[in-house]
């Protein structure tokens, strides 16, 4: 690995990490594949790492269309790069691409992180760990707890397939379109062995109340309450949530959620989406370069980037 560096710091202003990319014939290259791709804060949490380390590396976005993902992908081998982060809308369809994927991405059916050895492309679901990761911060054990996971899109199966395999006792998805809900749950159930049920969004006010304030942890894996709809907020009622629970937001744009703060007025103890957005970078940065992530300034970068007022659709 060449150690030269190739991000310069040379500013930091307001807490707003400045770098200036200093790009020569040795610069290795890894960057994010999605559509759209312009509100992204992976560059800034990347470079600022690689920047930290004296690393010689920059991290780019790329703007690729469905139909040209296939094209795409054949293009981390050939123009050598080191690999890639996928996002929105891609995470699924990019499977196929691949030469290989990991068995937690298989089971998640869902890839974030591409590594190129020799040209072989490998295909990682680091949310997952990065959603386990953000929960050892809380000092929360998964394995005999009661779970509520809010949605059934691509989060929801990377949560749901991290906490099946932490040795959960049981898991309740509610989601919006229910069959999403029961597919995702029968998944789980199948390939974990957990005991996993799927309850309708309308029931949320209703009979999932007692469900809900069982749960030892309430995940909300949905895009309600994200930037700009910061004022939205899923129909949980306030006295659902209790002391001594757990509850996480994957939304990190506003961070905290107004979902957050409800829970937070209730009692129990809250995360917001930084945290696991932080470790799934983390997990892809040290596939990537073989370093240990340089965490406090990834996060100083992501809680720092000038977002506000132009995230709509955050992958
Ligand atoms: P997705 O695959 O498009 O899934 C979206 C989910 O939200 C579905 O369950 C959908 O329900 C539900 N939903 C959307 N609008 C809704 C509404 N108005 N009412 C009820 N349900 C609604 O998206 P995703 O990839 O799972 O991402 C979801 C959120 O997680 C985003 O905010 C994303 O930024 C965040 N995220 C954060 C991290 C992190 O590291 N912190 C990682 C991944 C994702 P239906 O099934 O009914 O459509």
């Amino acid at each position: 690995m060449d150690n030269r560096a190739g991000l310069e710091l040379v500013t930091q202003t307001e807490g707003n990490t400045v770098v200036k990319p200093d790009i020569t014939g040795r610069t290795r290259l890894v960057g994010i594949f999605g559509h759209p791709i312009t509100h992204t804060l992976s560059p800034a949490m990347h470079n600022a790492a690689f920047a930290a380390l004296g690393l010689d590396f920059v991290y780019l976005p790329f703007d690729v269309r469905p139909e040209a993902l296939a094209d795409a992908v054949a293009g981390i081998a050939a123009l050598s790069l080191v690999g890639v982060n996928v996002t929105v809308p891609h995470k699924e369809t990019v499977l196929s691409c691949l030469d290989t994927v990991t068995e937690a991405a298989g089971l998640i059916g869902a890839v974030n992180t591409i590594v190129n050895r020799d040209g072989r492309l490998t295909g990682y679901n680091t949310d997952a760990a990065g959603f386990l990761k953000a929960l050892e911060d809380a000092a929360f054990d998964p394995a005999g707890k009661e779970a509520v996971i809010l949605g059934a899109g691509g989060a929801a199966k990377a949560v749901g397939a991290a906490l099946g395999m932490s040795s959960i006792r049981r898991i309740t998805f509610i989601n919006r379109t229910l069959g999403r809900a029961k597919e995702l749950a029968a998944k789980v159930g199948g390939a974990t062995g957990v005991s996993s049920t799927a309850v309708p969004w309308e029931e949320m006010e209703k009979s999932a109340v007692s469900v809900i304030r069982s749960a030892d942890i309430v995940v909300q894996t949905t895009s309600i309450g994200m930037h700009p709809r910061a004022s939205e907020c899923p129909p949980v009622p306030a006295d659902a949530f209790r002391q001594g629970q757990l509850v996480v937001d994957l939304v990190y744009n506003p961070a905290p959620t107004l979902f957050l703060k409800t829970a937070v007025a209730a009692g129990a103890r809250t995360q917001d989406g930084v945290r696991m957005l932080l470790h799934q970078g983390a997990a892809a940065f040290e596939l990537w370069t073989g370093r240990p992530a340089p965490l406090s300034m990834m996060e100083s970068a992501l809680r720092t980037a000038p977002v506000a007022g132009r995230v709509s659709d955050i992958p």
